[in-house]
Formats: C-alpha cells, sequence, structure tokens
C-alpha cells in the first residue's frame, strides 16, 4: 500500500531581491501511519520550507514548488484539484508551529476556539462542540480543563498553550500531523513534557508524525527516523539509532558533538565552524565542504549523490565508508 506521506525529489524556488533562492533542491522522504520522522536542519535548511510546501502553506510568491511530488495515500496534491486538495489539507492534516501565541486567537476563549473546529468542519451545535472542546483539553492533559475551557490563550502558561495548539491539531483526528519546532519556545522541563505527549498521542491516534527540530537532543527519544537537512538537501536519512550510534555524514557528526551533555558541563561546546550558506549562492560540490572537516579536491567540485548505506539508510558524502568506519564504537569493527 502506498505511503500516508510520500515527497518524491521536491524543489521549491523563492524569488527573492538578491536572485534565486533555491530552499529546497531535490528532497525525498516518506511518512507511514504510526511513525515518527524528526527532520533536522539549522535554520534555512530547508526543513519548515518542505513542510509548507506538504501544508500548502508555502508564502507564495515569492516561493514556488518547481518540481517534484507530494504523495498522500499516493495521491499527488500538487496534481490534484484545487478543492481536493484543501479538502484532503484541512481534514487529514494538521501542522503545530512554535509559537502559539500568535496561532492561537487572542481574543476568542480556548473552548471557543476548539470547539470551532467541530462546528465548521462537522457542523456540530455550540454546546456540543464546547463538551468535545472540553474532551479534547483532557485529552492533551490540560489540568481541570472544565473550568479552563472559557480561559483565553494569554492565561495559559507556554507549555499549556502549546497543549492547547496539540489539541487545535488532533480535533479532527487527522492522519499526519507535521510539528515544526514545536517545543523550542519551551524551556527544558517542559520541552520534555510536550515531546512526550506528542509522542503518546501519536501512538494512541496511530497518526503520521513529522518533527522538524533544529535540535537533535529534543527528538532523540520520540523518533524513529532522522532526515538531516543541509542547504535544501537531505544529507543524511537513518533510524534512531543507527545515527546516534555512527553517523554516516560529517555533518550530522558536527551535529551530535553540538548537543551540550552533562557530563562536559563547563567545556566549551563544539560547533560547526562556519555558517550556512546563502540559498541564493550555494556552493559548488558538496554544499557542506566549506565547512566540513573531511573535505577534500573533490567534494569541491563534484555533488554528491544520495549513496546507499543500508537498507533504508543514505549519505549525501563521497566518503561516507571512511566516516562510518571511523565512527564506529571500536568493539564493532
Ligand atoms: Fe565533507 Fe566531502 Fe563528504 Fe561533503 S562529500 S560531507 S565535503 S567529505
Ligand atoms: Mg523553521
Amino acid at each position: 500500500s502506498p505511503a500516508l506521506l510520500d515527497v518524491r525529489d521536491l524543489y521549491v524556488e523563492f524569488r527573492t531581491r538578491d536572485g534565486v533562492a533555491r530552499a529546497v533542491n531535490g528532497v525525498s522522504y516518506r511518512v507511514d501511519a504510526g511513525e515518527t520522522l524528526a527532520v533536522l536542519g539549522e535554520s534555512g535548511s530547508g526543513k519548515s520550507v518542505t513542510a509548507q510546501a506538504v501544508m500548502g502553506i508555502l508564502d507564495s510568491p515569492p516561493g514556488f514548488v518547481t518540481g517534484g511530488e507530494i504523495r498522500f495515500r499516493g495521491q499527488d496534491l500538487l496534481q490534484a484539484a484545487p478543492e481536493e486538495r484543501r479538502r484532503i489539507r484541512g481534514a487529514r492534516m494538521a501542522m503545530i508551529f512554535q509559537d502559539a501565541l500568535s496561532a492561537l486567537n487572542p481574543v476568542l476563549s480556548v473552548g471557543a476556539q476548539l470547539g470551532e473546529m467541530y462546528e465548521v468542519h462537522q457542523g456540530m451545535k455550540r454546546k456540543d462542540a464546547r463538551a468535545k472542546a472540553v474532551e479534547l483539553m483532557e485529552r492533551v492533559r490540560i489540568p481541570a480543563a472544565r473550568s479552563r475551557v472559557g480561559d483565553y490563550p494569554h492565561q495559559f502558561s507556554g507549555g499549556m498553550r502549546q497543549r492547547i495548539m496539540i489539541a487545535m491539531a488532533l480535533a479532527l483526528e487527522p492522519d499526519l500531523i507535521i510539528a515544526d519546532e514545536p517545543t523550542t519556545a519551551l524551556d527544558v522541563t517542559v520541552q520534555a513534557q510536550v515531546m512526550d505527549l506528542l509522542a503518546d498521542l501519536q501512538r494512541e491516534y496511530d497518526m503520521g508524525l513529522i518533527l522538524i527540530t533544529h535540535d537533535l537532543g529534543v527528538v532523540a527519544d520520540v523518533a524513529d527516523r532522522i532526515a538531516v537537512m543541509y542547504a535544501g538537501r537531505i544529507v543524511e536519512h537513518a533510524s534512531v539509532h543507527d545515527l546516534y550510534r555512527a553517523p554516516a555524514h560529517p555533518y550530522t557528526r558536527g551535529l551530535l558533538d553540538s548537543i551540550p551533555r552533562l557530563d562536559q558541563k563547563g567545556q566549551e561546546l563544539y560547533a560547526i565552524k562556519g555558517l550556512p550558506p546563502s540559498l541564493t549562492a550555494i556552493p559548488p560540490g558538496c554544499p557542506f565542504h566549506p565547512r566540513c572537516p573531511r573535505a577534500r579536491d573533490r567534494c569541491a567540485v563534484d555533488r554528491p549523490p544520495q549513496y546507499d548505506v543500508a537498507p533504508g539508510r543514505t549519505s549525501a558524502c563521497h566518503f561516507w565508508e571512511e566516516t562510518l568506519r571511523d565512527e564506529e564504537p571500536p568493539h564493532d569493527r
């Protein structure tokens, strides 16, 4: 059977004053029901833009999908009639954003906003919709939901507001949720709670979940697979287990080394030298070569394809074999 979501060779460009920004350059990934894919990258890596193209919320113009397919249960949304496309995106997919305060309506109570989902999409009566709203708030573990259903977004803490966003996303029981930096604005303890909640709900509803983040540490416990993006490309795609055990791309190694560790307190955190390239001037060859500790002459001229490292695992590094070899724990060699 076809994947829940199957993105194939997607290209997105932005026409800017400085020229064409190549935000997404041949991205392919798939997510099945009951599965969590983490999409990891620095800002400007194309991880959010890819998701926006999937959801149909690209800022367009100036953004355009210039190639590829976005298949939902086998149907290419880019080719579907606008009506059909809206129906699928409205009812079967939902998105959670980083900033709940700006995504929620400040002058409507949370109960009214949650209830509206049922009134508008399912023609439910206000009273019934309100009861559903309370149910949803309980689902996302908001304490004393019944007495808080009339409260406004600003009356909730950041973590609780994020739960309300999750409740909004869940209301129509979508098949796919895309969460873009859902916990970035929260403090570390609350981050973990919200992540756990998302993971629990994903299992309970058997949804596909895409978690977009710049923080490898946040997704380690909840994702099945990770796609690492750089300059609009996926540079490594692997199971969480394989990727943590031994990355097959130097950029992934750099990201792993940038995670703060408790046993390294006080030590300076390794950060990848330099900055990601401008998307209007992506370097030739391997886009990572100006920053790569393993780069050699070939890397500046020869663009690496997606090499198959193992079944279901790819790396866009010419030297993935030696990268992997150097990474493997000694007892595995
Ligand atoms: Fe580094 Fe070359 Fe591999 Fe690119 S292809 S990641 S520059 S070693
Ligand atoms: Mg983003």
